[in-house]
């Protein structure tokens, strides 16, 4: 099986070196593997993303010497795919429309009796207050959010939800405690009418991803994509996920950190085997 894994930032501020570490990192996987490195750009988001952040993408990826296989795909080219993983999902009853702003949500899951708000990977776990307002019928409706009924979804799953990690005894991590840890995530968003949840599951799998090598910080997602890899009847790929890189007070850079944009670097002068240095790499072969 021919190892492929894929870079997939979103255009929505400087690459700095956390991404840096990340890309180069599979990069070098993917080379030493014979495999395919594939560059995905996760534009959903059409109210953050731009152009001009593509573009010094593909400058600063190349200057740093990594090559990508194949075309890009731009996830704003590919909504139909997410809308067709949704009808899958709302033909076997396990999507919902929600009309919870924020705010509702923050003060359903401070009631008292809730105890301490606990969070998931897209902050507080939702308290379930719209799982049965609306019938869940007819046509799936459109701009509106939906959120994924986890429990029943749970209930239609026969498989055990485990993946492997690389690093972790190469061993098989199991899915733990899902409405503790993750709950009734949103899907689809009113705006977007999709979520970054469903379409990396839907664009991994199209794009016959093996290995998925990202930050640890999305560690936290991936017992969601498994469930939905799960749902959707998709092939769950080997994960790694690695060490952040920090800034001098041990913050973990965000995409905002222009100090540590690979742009200022390149502008000061550095080579690329010095951000390889920077972030721990060794020099490139
Ligand atoms: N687009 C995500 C980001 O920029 C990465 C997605 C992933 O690697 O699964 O953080």
């Amino acid at each position: 099986m021919t190892f492929v894994t894929r870079f997939a930032p979103s255009p929505t501020g400087p690459l700095h070196l956390g991404h840096a570490y990340s890309a180069m990192l599979a990069h070098d996987m993917a080379r030493a593997e014979n495999g395919n490195f594939l560059l995905r750009i996760e534009d959903i988001d059409q109210s953050r993303a731009r152009t001009h952040w593509e573009n010094q993408i593909y400058d600063d990826l190349r200057w740093l010497g990594v090559t990508w296989d194949g075309p890009v795909i731009r996830q704003s080219e590919n909504t139909a795919a997410y809308s067709h993983a949704l009808d899958i999902l709302w033909d076997k009853g396990l999507l919902y429309q929600c009309d919870c702003k924020r705010r509702d949500i923050l003060d359903a899951a401070q009631a008292p009796q809730e105890g301490a708000p606990a969070h998931g990977p897209d902050g507080l776990i939702y308290p379930g207050t719209c799982r049965h307002t609306h019938p869940r019928i007819g046509p799936r409706p459109e701009t509106v959010a939906l959120r994924l009924d986890l429990s029943a979804a749970i209930a239609q799953i026969e498989t055990p939800l485990t993946y492997s990690e690389t690093g972790k005894n190469d061993g098989q991590i199991q899915v733990t405690n899902p409405m503790q840890t993750i709950g009734d995530i949103v899907l689809a968003r009113r705006d977007m009418g999709t979520s970054y949840h469903l379409s990396v599951v839907v664009d991994d799998a199209a794009q016959g991803v093996t290995h998925i090598i990202r930050g640890a910080d999305l560690a936290e997602a991936t017992g969601i994509h498994v469930v939905l890899q799960h749902l959707l009847d998709l092939p769950t790929p080997i994960y790694q996920h690695h060490r952040l890189i920090r800034d001098d007070a041990g913050k973990r850079l965000a995409k905002r950190d222009d100090a540590r944009a690979i742009s200022k670097y390149r502008a000061e002068g550095a080579k690329p085997n010095d951000i390889r240095q920077m972030v721990g790499l060794p020099p490139a072969p």
